[in-house]
């Protein structure tokens, strides 16, 4: 059920859309599909929440209590909601149980952070006292994808709410089990259309968020095909826009690099999530002189990799998380198999474990070229595709030649090097030796096309709140002017 105004609701329209397990293809649930006429009902409970409501009388500190007692629940409740994450979306039991952990604790940062929201006062050259105070933005619309669901909604409605502002949610309509796990907690936490929670595609539903002059921000998630309608859409009303994006980031190795960490990094970086992260490291650079050898010793790792539905023992990748989906990510396969070499993986893992669900090998092509398409584009699966270079400044040429600046990754022992060229590289999120660790303290988000704003930390709560100077003059006398 979707929570708009304080109850859980069905459509209006009473439609459902089914929901499948994508490891093995069997009915999950049946969701409220809603539609535009749903979120337009959750937009104005959000508003009125806001409006006239006590929300914005409630002081930072009770904000503050009532975000650290989500991130409780959530702890509560951590094994249902990981073993809902793994049955809708299809990642691993060990990845699922890390983001619910991560989940909480985004909760938990943000609960604390809610006290500590304050303005400043400023020396100006009048008797006047003159401060500067931060108020929430107002009613913010929240869309997120479907490859770290709960993950994203924690990210989300975390510093929205620390902030004091009121929300409306809307899950992908692919993985919207633990949102709505979520929304009865927040049902019992919160006032009546404060946190709203709508179920539907972006056609409507999403749209709606975007569009409405009701709301006062939109934050979004996703594709940047996507993102850019968001963007046009948010026009109408000028409401705030903060996107995160997509990317397709470089994972530079260099001949000092320590060799194993080099192969588990890349590795690690390509194929958690089975690929289907914003910030995979889908480019894997590398410099000539250990080229050939890393490549080796990335192919005999990968039968590591254990394939199957993410609540099976030991498995390592599971599904994509649908059949079109997959067919996408196979369709980038064949444009591989044309342009560079496939040196593992390629097709559909067989056995009957796999029939039933969206399954594909972990695909590594060597020999790539920057200007390939599986070289530009993001697959959002598992394929990594190897481009060998020969200087640090055609690494950092190559890594840069992109539309995209999310992450990027660089391995070497030479720590002036390593610096060096994670200042050179345009993306918002880098790493030394190292990949994938994500900090709720530190800010995320990209360069270039891969959005603008940032989430988490200290960053991330600028996006909820406005700035508004007072000034208060200090003499008793008239102006004079006139
Ligand atoms: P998507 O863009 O297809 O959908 C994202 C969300 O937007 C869904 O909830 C969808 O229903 C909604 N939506 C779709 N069209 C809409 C419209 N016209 N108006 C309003 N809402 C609309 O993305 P996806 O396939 O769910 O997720 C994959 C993409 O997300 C990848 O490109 C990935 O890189 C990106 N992503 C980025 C980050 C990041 O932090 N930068 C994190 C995760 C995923």
């Amino acid at each position: 059920m979707m929570l708009i105004d304080g109850k859980l609701v069905k459509a209006k329209s009473g439609k459902t859309r089914e929901i499948f397990d994508p490891g093995n293809g069997k009915l999950l649930a049946k969701v409220p599909e809603g539609g535009r006429e749903d979120a337009k009902a959750a937009i104005l409970a959000a508003r009125k929440a806001f409006d006239e409501g006590p929300w914005r009388k409630t002081t930072a500190q009770d904000r503050g209590k009532l975000l650290l007692q989500v991130a409780e629940k959530v702890r509560t409740h951590a094994k249902v909601l990981a073993a809902l994450e793994v049955s809708n979306m299809g990642k691993p039991l060990a990845e699922a149980e890390y983001d619910v952990a991560d989940a909480a604790n985004c909760f938990e940062f943000y609960g604390g952070l809610a006290t500590k929201i304050h303005g400043e006062t400023m020396s100006v050259p009048a008797n006047s006292l003159s401060f500067v105070v931060r108020e929430p933005v107002g009613v913010c619309g929240q869309i997120i994808p479907w490859n770290y669901p709960l993950l994203m909604a924690a990210w989300k409605l975390a510093p929205a709410l620390a902030a004091g502002c009121t929300v409306v949610l809307k899950p992908s309509e692919l993985t919207p089990l633990t949102a709505l796990e979520l929304a009865p907690i927040l049902k019992d936490l919160f006032p009546p259309g404060v946190v709203n929670i709508v179920t539907g595609p972006g056609a409507g539903c999403g749209e709606e968020l975007a569009e409405s002059p009701l709301v006062d921000k939109v934050a979004f998630t996703g594709g940047t095909v996507t993102g850019r309608k968001i963007a046009v859409a948010a026009t109408g009303n000028l409401k705030k826009v903060t996107l995160e994006l997509g990317g397709k980031n470089p994972n530079i190795v260099f001949a000092d690099a320590d060799f194993e960490s080099a192969v588990d990094g890349a590795l690690f970086a390509a194929f958690a999530n089975q690929g289907e992260v914003c910030s995979a490291g889908s480019r894997l650079l590398v410099e000539k002189k250990i080229h050939k050898k890393l490549v080796e010793a990335m192919v005999a790792k990968v039968p590591r990799i254990k394939l199957g539905h993410g609540l099976d023992a030991g498995v390592k990748m599971g599904p994509l998380v649908s059949a079109a989906h997959r067919e996408k990510v196979e369709s980038y396969i064949a444009i591989g198999k044309k342009e560079a070499r496939l040196v593992c993986g390629g097709g559909r893992p067989k056995g009957k474990d796999f029939d039933k669900g969206h399954f594909v090998e972990p695909t590594i092509f060597d020999q790539a070229t920057p200007s390939m398409r599986i070289a530009r584009e993001e697959i959002f699966g598992p394929v990594l595709t190897v481009i060998p270079f020969e200087t640090e400044a055609e690494a950092v040429r190559i890594a840069n030649d992109s539309e995209y600046g999310l992450a990027a990754g660089v391995w070497t022992l030479n720590v002036n090097r390593g610096i060096r060229v994670l200042r050179e590289l345009r993306a918002g999120i880098t790493w030394l030796n190292t990949y994938h660790p994500t900090f709720n303290e530190m800010p995320w988000g990209g360069y270039k096309q891969s959005g603008n704003g940032r989430e988490l930390g200290l960053y991330g709560i600028e996006a909820y709140l406005e700035t508004k100077q007072i000034n208060v003059n200090l003499d008793e006398a008239p102006l004079g002017w006139y």
